[in-house]
């Protein structure tokens, strides 16, 4: 089969004689050969840093919006369970 990114013939491994390459996500849902699947992991990397961001910017706006009672609450429950608080995270 052919790399989805570069097109060229996936090799197959010489041990296992895999010849399937590995998973083109998140450039696309194909499959790619070794020399594309470092961009793929470098791609994976970066989604994982912007997941990274859209959970921070959540769990911002979402104690942002909470009353004064409720934040104290979800602070202590929080710092029970070593889950960061809007206020550590980095700004
Ligand atoms: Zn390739």
């Amino acid at each position: 089969m052919n790399c989805s990114i570069c097109q060229n013939l996936i090799i197959p491994d010489s041990i296992s004689k895999w010849d399937k390459g590995n998973n083109a996500w998140p450039i696309n849902d194909g499959r790619c050969c070794d020399n594309c699947n470092h961009l793929v992991v470098m791609a994976r990397l970066k989604s994982q840093e912007e997941i990274e961001k859209d959970i921070i910017e959540w769990v911002r706006k979402d104690v942002a919006n909470l009353d004064d009672e409720t934040k104290e609450w979800l602070k202590k429950e929080k710092e029970k369970e070593g889950l960061p608080n809007a206020d550590d995270l980095p700004k």
